[in-house]
């Protein structure tokens, strides 16, 4: 076993990432005996939870799903103390299990993994940091996130706004004060959605830049009863256990009933209670076909129309909200608290892009094609270059020098979402070809890397120092993805999960649709078949092969 030193070290496995995903990853592999180092960018833990810090932040699956299950201890003694805990509270808990495991002696911070490349002769991993770290690897396992890599629109002008401009996946620590301000928000997606409600709430005024109508469901947060919250925690296990076993790794019970096989007035009624309940799960798991067949989703799309045109008082602004272009939940829908309650405020005003689109920002605000919006601060809540951004960002290159770039260059192409053929010893997190943001992610990232510790075990007990995805399987895995894809509504949407926000990117669904329990499953079969799909070597025959 290697033991790090100093900068130009060999360790075992090298983390990308310290958000939830690397951090469990650390904990998991230190446990194997391994020497693991984690770098990160930020300057410390949290991922997501550490740079997402714009106002109203907070997760849409509920915080007491939405956190580790690997530590009965930990579940017990950590209390959250509302159905969606706000960003600060979820950063505190990620800081708490640092703490706890005793994590941070091995992460480096404010150290940005610049490039990854395979020595064939050595069959090692050569990692290079912007903090001169130059440290070699036998694994490297990339916990960089799916939605981290954040995208600002490429508008002319900004640079000569005088005011100031922030991205919500990059909010600066010490907050912003927007009361007296005169504030433009750009992006309508679910940062946008969680955050202009709050900053309508202090700003003098609030101009939203729509280009995309979403579809948005009351969250209903409210304050987590403390008996509530002990009786999940006595039967934690049990709702655990519920959670693998469904789709989106969200203890909800699937679905039975198609849409149109029930009377509209029943169909409603169904509809308003799931409204009423608020979340997610509510809606989206109403009637079991909404992602399958358009007539049963106009029925959802339709309900939640008229409720925007309910709540919105003025029937032209209600209009421009409204999502006419995409089925319900093609794109990620939103939860909000008193999203479209906002547009009916004095100070908030909505700009459709689509009619008035912006040509450029000059120093005193933006300019659409209706003219000026004087503004003192913009918000870009623009979201993220989702899923393969964050890798792509990395100069990885795998067997022949061969940079990842060009081998995705018409989109990702894994194994399982967890490996690539030509990059032996590289583990993605919650990869494209995983269930990842289709699911509850920290259930995903838990699985992840527990498949990973598994694997690195097995080749461990077996003398075996090499793993690399084959071309075949990886092949087969592409078009098993697509196909499930092909087989929804998802990818009649320009959505994120398709790469449409990105000038540029291939137009491919992104995550793995075809539920968690099932790809569970199938990761689990690959390792109890040896590892199907991928070769194993012994470090020589590693180093030798083509
Ligand atoms: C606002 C917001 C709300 C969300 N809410 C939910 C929710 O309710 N439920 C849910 O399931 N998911 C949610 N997500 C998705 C969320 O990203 C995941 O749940 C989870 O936090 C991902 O953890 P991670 O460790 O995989 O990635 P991240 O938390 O994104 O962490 C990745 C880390 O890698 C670092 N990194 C990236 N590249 C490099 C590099 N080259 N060198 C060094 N460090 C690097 C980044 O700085 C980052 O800290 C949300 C996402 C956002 C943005």
């Amino acid at each position: 076993m290697s033991t790090p030193t100093d900068r130009s070290r060999s360790l075992d496995v090298v983390v990308v990432g310290a958000g939830f995903g690397g951090l469990y990853a650390l904990h998991r592999l230190r446990g194997l005996g391994l020497s693991v180092r984690v770098y990160e960018a930020g300057s410390g833990v949290g991922g997501t939870w550490y740079w997402n810090r714009y106002p109203g932040a907070r997760c849409d699956v509920e915080s007491l799903e939405y956190s580790y299950s690997f530590s009965q201890e930990l579940e017990q003694e950590w209390d959250w103390s509302e159905r969606y805990a706000p960003q600060p509270e979820i950063l505190r808990y990620i800081d708490h299990v640092a703490d706890r495991f005793d994590l941070r002696r091995d992460i480096q911070f404010d150290t940005r993994v610049t490039a990854a490349a395979f020595d064939e002769t050595l069959g090692r991993w050569r990692v290079t940091t912007d903090q001169g770290d130059d440290v070699s690897a036998r694994f490297c396992v990339m916990a960089t996130g799916c939605l981290s890599a954040a995208t600002t629109p490429d508008i002319p002008g900004l640079q000569s706004f005088q005011g100031d401009w922030f991205h919500t996946g990059q909010w600066p620590h010490e907050g912003v004060d927007f009361s007296g301000k005169r504030v433009g928000i750009v992006g309508t997606g679910s940062s946008g959605i969680q955050s202009i409600p709050v900053i309508a709430r202090q700003a003098s005024n609030l101009v939203v830049f729509q280009r995309t109508p979403n579809f948005s469901l009351p969250a209903r947060n409210e304050p987590l009863a403390p008996d509530a919250q002990a009786q999940v925690k006595a039967g934690y296990g049990a709702l655990r256990d519920a959670a693998r076993g469904s789709f989106s790794a969200i203890a909800v019970s699937a679905p039975t009933e198609l849409a149109l096989e029930v009377d509209p007035a029943e169909r409603r009624r169904r509809y308003e209670a799931a409204w009423a309940r608020g979340g997610l799960m509510s809606m989206t798991t109403t009637f079991r076909d909404l992602i399958l067949d358009k007539a049963a989703n106009d029925t959802a799309a339709e309900f939640i129309r008229s409720k925007i045109c309910e709540i919105v008082d003025d029937p032209d602004v209600a209009r421009v909200l409204t999502p006419t272009d995409h089925p319900f939940a093609t794109k990620r829908p939103c939860l909000d608290t008193g999203y479209f309650e906002t547009f009916n405020r004095d100070n908030v005003t909505l700009v459709d892009l689509r009619q008035t689109p912006i040509t450029e920002i000059v120093p005193t605000g933006i300019r659409t094609t209706g003219g000026v919006h004087e503004l003192d601060c913009i918000v870009f809540a623009t979201g993220f270059d989702a899923m393969t951004g964050p890798l792509l960002r990395i100069d990885i290159r795998g067997r022949g020098d061969r940079p990842l770039r060009d081998k995705w260059s018409a989109g990702p192409r894994t194994y399982l979402g967890i490996a690539t053929a030509g990059f032996p010893n590289l583990f993605i997190l919650t990869g494209p070809g995983s269930p990842s943001v289709l699911s509850n992610m920290v259930m995903a990232i838990e699985q992840h890397v527990d498949w990973i510790a598994d694997c690195l075990s097995y080749l461990g007990a077996h003398g075996l120092d090499a793993i690399e995805a084959t071309v075949d399987a990886e092949d087969a895995w592409v078009d098993h993805v697509n196909q499930l894809a092909g087989a929804t509504l998802f990818p009649r949407a320009n959505s994120w999960y398709m790469g449409a926000n990105v000038p540029g990117k291939p137009r491919v669904f992104l995550p793995y649709v075809g539920g968690f329990p099932q790809y569970r499953s199938t990761c689990d079969a690959v390792a109890a078949e040896g590892y199907r799909g991928f070769g194993l070597t012994a470090a020589a025959a590693a180093a030798e092969r083509p």
